[in-house]
């Protein structure tokens, strides 16, 4: 074997093994360190084997252990074991997953996953899906598929004439729609700030009350778990007005989409499939290593229309989807694969349980922080927990501890004029143990009380 392979296995077991006993964020000294990349390029080739341990030596310590169970800041996820090795293996083929043609190997697992991922979101039969870098990519996937639709019904062909005299487009949204959406909105020309905000209620849901009359083309923009609360927009009420007006209903599920595979939480979701177009992320809750989202497009002619590199009109060929007629991209590697292993692996009712146990743990916090007599903000449906400790200044000491302790990563966020340590479980790896400690941690936080073991 490559010693080289065997080397850097060996080094990464060694990694995920040292993860439990370790503080969470990396130490000030490893992050000092890094001072020594400040150096110039070698003259000379370097002993590849030697270039591997300094890339140990340094990146490692330097690291935040998401990879492991404690930590809570962001909805990151971390990577399960089958996930990262057959992203290893994937890697070696080192496949280009833009083709059928050339690559039909991955281009299959790819589309396997895909009915798989169908089946288990409760999506309809037939939608088609996208393997992308990330929800923000998915999202903009979603939005210029119903770009094309809303303006190709206007009577308007935007991938050939572009956005310059076309008829307007209403774009709705949330008032607490993510960040990255509006992102992805600037990039297709529909505008940051060109859009209708629909007031959220007291949970950060979409009101449906407050939804203006849609006409003309409209793409209206849901939310399946807001980043703060994990609350979910009544998908179905607004997918039924979205549904009489003709507009496009598009749904950010970046990880609530997940909740769809869970037979305890999928009432959350009702109404999801009647949606037009879905983001998610696979490198959150399915936790598969990065990058990797996904979009899901009902209208499969509308996706290729806007992503087909050539012509948008192309026959869809059933037997052999070529990935890069769905993609902002035409080079590709096949991150289809980790996702396919993590299903296979995990299966319906593995996917249930670890999306169930994570909003377990979330329930757990909660509870444990509030008979502490600490203030939980949001009613904790999901994996998603807002605390905060007294006034905006104590809540902010109280995560600086906390960070300083390193049992644990908790960031802050501003929720709804409120400052809040947000909790967001999503790892494979968290165990009841880590939450335990990790909650005693954030204890000992509050009350200005110094670690003791
Ligand atoms: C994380 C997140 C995104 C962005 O996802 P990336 O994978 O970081 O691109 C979008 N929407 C929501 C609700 C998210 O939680």
């Amino acid at each position: 074997m490559d010693p080289l392979l065997s080397t850097a296995a060996r080094l990464a077991d060694g990694y995920l093994q040292g993860l439990p006993a370790r503080p969470v964020p990396p130490s000030a000294a490893a992050v000092e360190q890094l001072r020594l990349l400040d150096a110039p390029l070698p003259e000379q080739p370097q002993d590849p084997l030697a270039v591997l341990h300094q890339l140990d030596a340094l990146g490692s310590p330097a690291t935040a252990a998401s990879a492991g169970g404690r930590f809570f800041g962001f909805v990151i996820g971390g990577s399960l074991p089958v996930a990262l090795a057959a992203n290893w293996l994937a890697t070696a083929w080192d496949q280009n997953a833009a083709l059928h043609g050339p690559t039909p190997g991955v281009a299959a697992f790819e589309h396997a996953a895909l009915r798989w991922l169908l089946d288990l979101l409760g999506l309809p039969a037939g939608t088609a899906g996208a393997f992308v870098t990330g929800a923000t990519q998915a999202n903009l996937c979603g939005l210029a598929a119903a770009r094309h639709a809303v303006l190709r019904r206007a009577g308007w062909d935007v991938e050939a004439d572009g956005l310059f005299g076309a008829p307007p487009i209403t774009v709705v949204v949330g008032a607490e729609a993510h960040p990255t959406l509006f992102k992805s909105l600037g990039v297709l020309g529909l505008g940051r700030s060109r859009v209708v905000k629909v007031p959220t209620d007291a949970q950060g849901r979409m009101r449906a009350d407050r939804l203006p009359p849609l006409q003309g083309p409209t793409i209206l923009c849901l939310q399946a778990g807001n980043v703060n609360t994990g609350a979910f927009d009544p998908l179905a009420a607004l997918c039924e007005r979205g549904r009489e007006a003709g507009a496009w209903v598009h749904v950010d599920g970046a990880f609530g989409l997940w909740a769809a595979a869970s037979p305890a939480l999928r009432h959350l979701a009702e109404g999801l499939a009647l949606a037009d177009s879905w983001a998610t992320d696979a490198h959150k809750w399915l936790n598969v290593p990065y990058d990797s989202g996904l979009a899901f497009v009902r209208d499969e002619h509308s996706l290729r229309a806007a992503m087909s590199v050539t012509a948008a009109y192309l026959p869809v060929h059933a037997t052999a989807r070529s990935p890069s007629d769905y993609t902002p991209e035409l080079s590709r590697r096949a991150r289809g694969v980790d996702i396919w292993a993590a299903l296979a692996s995990l299966g319906r009712q593995g996917v249930a349980e670890m999306v169930e146990r994570c909003c377990r743990h979330a329930r757990r916090f909660a509870d444990g922080l509030r008979a502490a007599g600490h203030e939980v903000l949001n009613d904790v449906v999901l994996n998603q927990v807002l605390v905060g400790f007294g006034p905006p200044e104590a809540t902010r000491r109280t995560i600086a501890a906390l960070q300083e302790d390193g049992t644990c990563w908790c960031g802050v966020t501003e929720w709804q004029g409120r400052t809040a340590m947000r909790i967001s479980v999503s790892s494979w790896a968290t165990t009841d143990d880590d939450v335990e400690a990790s909650l005693a941690a954030m204890l000992r936080a509050a009350a200005g009380l110094q670690r003791t073991g």
